[in-house]
């Protein structure tokens, strides 16, 4: 059910981006150890704690008063919250927010999905960086690519509106294997999309030996059929194309391309209530204080602010990849 509000989307910068979609962070903790994020697995930091479902509420309660439309839940792995489920109701049940989505590496989901579903959810992304089962575990640390390749099937089943898988590219992993993500999107309905590796504070040597660009996909998929989707306005940098002979699409994720931030539309919250207006950029600031004193109209003010702070781009391409450690401090 659609939850009506008049759309207020006073989240705009100086460079007339709209901010309609909050990602937020319900903790920074993992079951995985991937190679490029967390290779040494999570380690609990003296961070503070991960923000309640009641401060969870508050905040999101005040994103939607200022134009919020979509929540990505994401972590770390946000299906180790055993209030999952709760959050996920809490965020659909927000005057306002039309779209709850959750980013996993869907090895628990197979059990879950269901409750997640029935809470409100209306779309998933799950991660899966390999189809070979060696390179899976290889990557992640985990022999679970089965559990993964199952939940997306459910996911399926449940009959979720968008179901999208994500991969990140590695030149030593699992850039061998463009064709076979091609073939797994041959009759399934759902969008693979390739990730271009990033930067963090904690994979430079990794990411030197392993970043591919997408720009070559690009040019591959071009020549063999596949044709870019026309981009709605409020659609974010992630470029999508359809071929006739395929069930699903395939999404290429472009960060060091050209124009990749002109069509910026997130804000992001980390686990511990810090807000970033960009994924390389450090906190602008946390946003506790006002959930404790329940003041939802001073953070909208505060967010208004933050927004006109936001850079037109990035610096990924001079090295300054911000403070950001790894993703699961974020969320990706
Ligand atoms: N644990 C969940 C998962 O892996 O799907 C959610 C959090 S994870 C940080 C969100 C996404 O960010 C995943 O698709 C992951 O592959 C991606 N990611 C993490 N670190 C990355 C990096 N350095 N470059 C590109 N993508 C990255
Ligand atoms: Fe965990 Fe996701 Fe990071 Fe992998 S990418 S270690 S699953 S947070």
């Amino acid at each position: 059910m659609l939850n009506t509000q008049p759309s207020v989307s006073s989240l705009v910068d100086r460079h007339n981006r709209r901010f309609t979609y909050l990602r937020l962070s319900i903790t920074d903790a993992c079951n995985f150890r991937c190679s490029y994020c967390l290779p040494d697995g999570y380690c609990a930091s003296a961070q503070d704690a991960p923000l309640s479902v009641e401060e969870i509420r508050l905040l999101v309660g005040a994103f939607a008063q200022n134009g919020t439309r979509k929540i990505r839940i994401t972590g770390g792995e946000p299906t180790l919250r055993h209030d999952l489920a709760e959050i996920i109701n809490v965020c659909k049940s927000t005057p306002g927010i039309e779209t709850v989505t959750m980013t996993s590496n869907g090895y628990r989901l197979t059990k879950t999905l269901n409750s997640y579903i029935d809470a409100g959810l209306d779309s998933l992304n799950l991660s899966a960086d390999s189809l070979q089962p060696e390179t899976f575990k290889l990557i992640t640390g985990h022999n679970k690519l089965e559990q993964v390749l199952n939940a997306i099937d459910l996911a399926l089943d449940l009959g979720l509106t968008t179901v999208k898988v994500n991969a990140v590219l590695m030149r030593e992993y699992n850039a061998t294997e463009i064709g076979d993500f091609l073939e797994f999107v041959r009759n399934k309905p759902i969008t693979l999309r390739l990730i271009e590796l990033m930067q963090t504070g904690d994979n430079g040597d990794f990411y030197s030996a392993q970043h591919v660009s997408g720009i070559e996909i690009q040019q591959r998929l071009l020549k063999t059929g596949w044709l870019q989707v026309i981009r709605h306005p409020d659609a974010g940098p992630a470029l999508e194309y359809t071929h006739p002979d395929y069930a699903g699409n395939i999404g290429l994720i472009m960060p060091y391309g050209q124009n990749f931030c002109d069509s910026c539309n997130r804000l992001r919250v980390a686990s511990n209530g810090n807000i970033h207006n960009c994924l390389f950029n450090e906190a602008n600031g946390n946003l506790r204080p006002f959930l404790i004193d329940g003041d939802t109209e001073k953070l909208g003010q505060y967010l208004r602010q933050v927004v006109l702070g936001k850079w037109q781009g990035h610096q990924l391409e001079q090295g300054f990849s911000g403070t950001t450690q790894h993703l699961a401090m974020l969320g990706g």
